[in-house]
């Protein structure tokens, strides 16, 4: 059996969202991002970007523009290779491949199935219902991070969610410990 990963939402979770960003250099970390990466790479886990980017299925941005923000994150997080791998949904609704969109868990499970991730013991931790949704139907325990969670998505989001962490420090302890009980 494989063993857990964290999934991980980019926009509002780890970094500041700015709608269809392309501009690395306006790449701000969310706070206690960069703590909680060390801290869950330090205890093992695989770490997996999981993103809607329809900004490049709408024609706004394009796919090397979103690499280039990647970039920027990581260096801001710790450096390169710190990411065992990005899965980006680049269609809008309605585009081919559009099923991969969260709240759809197929970015999940075709990352599991890549790596070999046990997705029972993997974790999504995100501030949207779709990222909570997506992480619950693939099997994983979840972490809505309550920072910039939309009003209208507050109240699902929190019941659905095997965790709601009111900042990084908080979701990064649950998770820790909710992986030793695991064990
Ligand atoms: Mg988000």
């Amino acid at each position: 059996m494989g063993k857990g990963a964290v999934f991980l939402d980019r926009d509002d979770t780890l970094i500041e969202n700015v709608p269809y960003l392309g501009d690395p250099s306006l790449v701000k970390l969310m706070p206690g991002a960069m703590e909680a990466i060390k801290a869950l790479r330090l205890s093992g886990f695989p770490l997996v970007i999981v993103s809607n980017q329809s900004g490049v299925g709408r024609g706004l941005i394009t796919k090397e523009q979103v690499r280039s923000v990647d970039a920027r994150m990581e260096e801001l997080l710790g450096g390169r290779g710190i990411f065992t791998t990005y899965k980006h949904c680049y269609a809008a609704p309605g585009d081919p491949y559009d099923e991969h969109r969260k709240p759809s868990p197929l970015m999940l499970q075709e990352a599991a199935e890549t790596h070999g991730f046990d997705l029972l013991q993997s974790y999504m931790v995100g501030n949207r219902l779709s990222d909570i949704q997506a992480g619950d139907r693939a099997g994983c325990k979840t972490i809505l991070l309550h920072l910039r969670v939309p009003p209208d998505e507050e109240q699902e989001s929190i019941r659905l969610a095997s965790f709601t962490a009111k900042d990084w420090p908080s979701a990064c302890d649950w998770l820790l410990q909710s992986k030793r009980a695991d064990q």
